[in-house]
């Protein structure tokens, strides 16, 4: 068979450690092979973040405006002990956070079905998607630690030049730490509109939550945004498709979620979206079955897997020991990359492999062949746990059977 020709350039964003390891491997053994990959290459490995002064990211994410959609390899974040490790110039902030920012968009997450995983919610029938507020709150926040006999004050300058002064805290008893968030209502109405527009073309229910009742300023503004573009632009397309929007608190709406049969989208603000995103990915089976993209206000997509760099397994893969590392969502990262850039180039043989590789990597764990994870909690009984790459060489074979 010929190499499928692409005509754009894919976007790439390599990353750290195993699933650095793992993004080589899928390239050499399941993309490669059967695509004349047109990538623009990005390194945003933490040491060539730290040689570039953190530009490397900037620049990944302009190029990801410029050619419309980009693949991602989980990055490390670095924190005061990466900072040491990797003998960092600075602890940079977290390149998602840095091309969200950017991109301005929201992230969609939805774990990835297959037979023999089942949910551990019991009553989780249908796979539930998070979409993340991608911007500000606590990822853009400024923060200090203050001494004993500090005050902190927030200042705010009127468009006038007049000053108002809200005291925080006045720590004369004793230390204490300070932080400030913003949001920008423009933001937020942009992921209201994503999520209405996505909630449509998936004809999905939309449920979002915040804590307007304690926060009457900041969060009940998220609420009061979503329901005025609701009413003003979607009320009357959700009747016709007979979906429906609901708000409620947060914690009501956690409480819901939990009793549901599933099958919503589920608005997330940033924190939120974060942590939840993780509880939903591990109750329907594995962080490593959980797809993510970021999509912007104005179509630009950026696909990843939503776990990390599976730190741990890395250092075992150093040591030279065997590792077992799930590879299905960073598969489902550059599939769905290249599904969108043939869909935006009108290549449908590259839409046609996209769907080839998701079904040869479902049918490759169907058949009982898996990593650790899965293996760990199939209700499968005849399975085989393949190391890393023997995995993703399993895949290949079914992959050769559907071409
Ligand atoms: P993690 O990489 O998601 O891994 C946490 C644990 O989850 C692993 O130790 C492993 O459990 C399991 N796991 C996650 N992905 C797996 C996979 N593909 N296959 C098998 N098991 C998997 O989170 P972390 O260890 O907290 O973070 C490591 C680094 O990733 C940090 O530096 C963090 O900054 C970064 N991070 C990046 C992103 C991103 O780029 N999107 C997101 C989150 C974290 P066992 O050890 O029990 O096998
Ligand atoms: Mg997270």
């Amino acid at each position: 068979m010929d190499k499928i020709i692409m005509t754009t350039p894919l976007v790439e964003m390599d990353g750290d450690e195993m699933t650095r390891v793992l993004w080589q491997m899928i390239k050499d053994e399941l993309l490669s092979p059967f695509i004349d990959l047109k990538c623009e290459y990005y390194d945003l490995g933490l040491k060539n973040r730290n040689d570039t002064d953190d530009q490397v990211t900037i620049d990944s994410a302009n190029a990801t405006l410029k050619y419309g959609v980009a693949v991602k390899c989980a990055t490390i974040t670095p924190n005061a002990a990466r900072v040491e490790e990797y003998n960092l110039k600075k602890m940079y902030k977290s390149p998602n956070g840095t091309i969200r920012a950017i991109l301005n968009g929201t992230v969609f997450r939805t774990p990835i079905i297959v037979k023999g995983i089942t949910p551990c919610v019991k009553n989780w029938k249908e796979p539930i998607t998070i979409a993340r507020h991608a911007y500000g709150d606590v990822y853009q926040n400024v923060e200090a630690k203050l001494a004993k006999g500090s005050k902190a004050e927030l200042v705010i300058t009127k468009p006038d030049g007049t000053k108002d002064v809200k005291v925080i805290h006045d720590f004369d008893k004793g230390a204490g730490i300070v932080q400030t968030m913003h949001n920008m209502n423009e933001s937020v109405e942009s992921f209201a509109r994503s999520c209405f527009n996505y909630a449509l073309d998936q004809k999905k229910d939309l449920w979002f939550g915040a804590k307007d009742t304690i926060s009457k300023q900041y969060d009940h503004t998220f609420k009061d945004i979503f329901n005025d573009v609701f009413e003003s632009d979607y009320k009357e397309k959700f009747a016709a498709e007979n979906i429906e929007y609901f708000y409620s608190l947060i914690d009501d709406i956690v409480a819901r979620i939990m009793k549901s049969k599933g099958g919503m989208i589920w608005a997330c603000k940033n924190y939120d979206g974060d942590v939840m995103s993780d509880m939903i990915s591990s109750a329907f089976g594995s962080l490593a079955m959980m797809t993510s993209v970021l999509v912007s206000p104005t179509g630009v997509y950026e696909y990843e897997a939503a776990h990390g760099t599976v730190q741990r397994h890395y250092y075992k893969h150093l040591k030279g020991e065997e590792t077992s590392t799930n590879s299905v969502a960073t598969i489902f990262a550059w599939t769905g990359a290249l599904r969108k850039r043939g869909e935006l180039d009108n290549i449908p043989d590259l839409i046609k492999f996209a769907n080839k590789l998701e079904l040869a990597t479902k049918q490759t764990i169907e058949e009982g062949k898996m990593t650790k994870d899965l293996a760990l909690i199939t209700a499968l009984t005849e399975t085989v746990t393949l190391n890393s790459h023997d995995f993703i060489v399993a895949i290949r074979k079914n992959l050769e059977n559907l071409i």
